[in-house]
């Protein structure tokens, strides 16, 4: 019995010629394989007229400006909501009776937001459990038109939302699935659909806690979602279709010639989500791995491109890390740089604990550590809209060390990068951070950290903001593949 789980980011959704694109790529798939199941995004932008209204951000856009007090965005909102989505059901859904019972349910849930966003600018404030309850809606949306223009084209199929089977902790915003709960009322839910020959249709992105309260898998979490069902049904692959033609070398956005990677190791695809390459959430490959179940990224406006085959096997031999080839950059923006130095940190225990533990009382993420050997400074990078509450909070911590002059220095770089190159192996290959530095360094671009994943696959320096494309072209340079 083989099973593939198929996503469709929002693009992919984004307009009723998409989905129709999107539906033909299902149905092709059930002649291929015993099982399908469809994972969706909530509709994106279209990828051919000017309609560029992204639905997820809308919804968090109302329910900001909710917060704020205003109730004309989100009034605005809602009806640009009802007129994308009324717009592809009537295209996509040939049945009068069907396309009418799915406006209906679309209505109700657009009705849904409308109300929360009310209370919401009464209340004067949105917590991230409101979020999720609102950002999570485009997903149900989506899943009910899909599902609609699937079954026009002859292929059975039912929308399911996976507030019903995905369970997760309380962390909204970014929750975090409880495996065993998930995996017994997955496979409750839909392998009796998939016996019954119908193709289940679920919202990505959204989940629910073991008490109902819906959650979201962070942004861009269709991805997660999908490898999360593919692990639990223990699925032969998982398909990930989106608007470009696989993972490339670099963003097509910063280096238009960048080129499709036709395989990439687990490791390196984890590395690279982790430090930028927005088109795989970072925790996709993270539920594969046990299994070892394939994952294909590819593009469903040119299905026949082969696109990247992403494996969990590393291709080199026992004792070899790899290659040492960089086969592809990345770039994270908008990030700030926390030095905490002084000369009293040399050889005083526990520095660097206590500094990490303030970081997590803030519920901010580490994206790249730094120490100088001689112990005088730690540095750290994490997210800018992080770094006023992280000061603050290390200040309190060191509070005595800074009076005493232990610690001379908490401060932070602001508008800073992090550009990484990316390949099994470059870490410990001599050689290559010499030439990543030298490349970078020859435009004049100063560096001000550096450091190297744990899994030694990823070389991260740290620059100023402005200079990050340009550094990100000059690596790309380097890529030979
Ligand atoms: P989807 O809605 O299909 O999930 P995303 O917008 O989340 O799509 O991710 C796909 C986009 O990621 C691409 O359109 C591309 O602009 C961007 N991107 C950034 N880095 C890379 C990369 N290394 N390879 C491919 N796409 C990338
Ligand atoms: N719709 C969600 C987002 O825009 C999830 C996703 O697209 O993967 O973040
Ligand atoms: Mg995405």
């Amino acid at each position: 019995m083989s099973l593939v789980v198929i996503k469709f980011g929002g693009t992919s959704v984004g307009d009723a010629q998409s989905i129709r694109q999107a539906a033909r790529i299902v149905q092709e798939a059930t002649s291929q394989w015993n099982h399908v199941v469809v994972v969706s995004s909530a509709m994106g932008r279209s990828p051919r007229s000017h309609d560029n209204l992204k639905v997820t951000d809308a919804l968090l856009t109302a329910a900001r400006t909710a917060a704020e007090g205003d109730s004309d965005t989100f009034h605005r909102i809602r009806r640009e909501l009802t007129d994308k989505h009324q717009a592809a059901i009537d295209a996509v859904i040939s049945n009068v009776d069907e396309r009418h019972r799915i406006l209906d349910e679309v209505e109700q849930l657009l009705s849904g937001f409308e109300i929360l966003c009310a209370s919401v600018r009464v209340l004067g404030e949105v917590t991230p459990r409101a979020l999720d309850a609102i950002s999570g809606l485009g997903e149900r949306m989506a899943v009910r038109i899909l599902a609609g223009a699937l079954c026009t084209q002859g292929v059975p199929a039912e929308p399911v939302d996976a507030t019903e089977f995905i369970v997760t902790n309380d962390h909204y915003q970014s929750a975090i699935p409880l495996v065993d709960a998930t995996r017994d009322k997955t496979r409750s839910r839909l392998l009796p659909l998939m016996e019954n020959g119908i193709v289940p249709v679920v919202t990505g992105f959204i989940a629910a806690t073991a008490a109902g309260v819906p959650t979201t898998l962070g942004r861009g979490g269709s991805d997660y979602s999908a490898s999360i069902i593919g692990d639990v049904l223990e699925a032969d692959e998982v398909h990930n279709y989106t608007d470009v033609d696989g993972v490339l070398t670099a963003d097509p956005r910063i280096v238009p010639e960048a080129r499709t990677i036709s395989t990439l190791t687990g490791q390196e695809m984890s590395e690279l989500a982790f430090f930028g390459a927005q088109v795989l959430h970072p925790m996709t490959i993270a539920p594969l791995l046990e299994k070892r179940i394939p994952l294909r990224v590819k593009n469903t406006f040119n299905p026949n491109h082969a696109g990247t085959l992403i494996v969990h096997e590393s291709p080199y031999k026992d004792g070899e890390r790899g290659s040492g080839i960089i086969k592809a950059v990345t770039v994270i923006e908008h990030i700030s740089m926390v030095t905490v130095a002084g000369k009293g940190l040399k050889g005083v225990p526990g520095i660097a604990g206590r500094t990490f533990m303030a970081v997590a009382r803030t519920n901010t993420s580490v994206l790249m550590i730094s120490q100088a050997s001689a112990e005088q400074s730690i540095c750290f990078v994490i997210p800018q809209s992080s770094s006023t509450k992280v000061v603050l909070e290390l200040k309190h911590e060191f509070t005595r060390e800074v009076t005493t002059g232990e610690i001379d220095r908490i401060n932070t770089v602001d508008d800073a990068a992090i550009v990484t190159a990316v390949g099994m192996g470059i870490a410990d290959t001599p050689g290559v951070s010499g030439k990543v530095c030298s490349a970078i360094g020859k435009l004049g671009i100063n560096i001000n950290a550096i450091a190297q994943g744990s899994s030694e696959c990823g070389i991260s320096l740290v620059i100023n903001g402005s200079d990050s494309k340009e550094a990100v072209r000059a690596v790309h340079a380097l890529i030979i593949t």
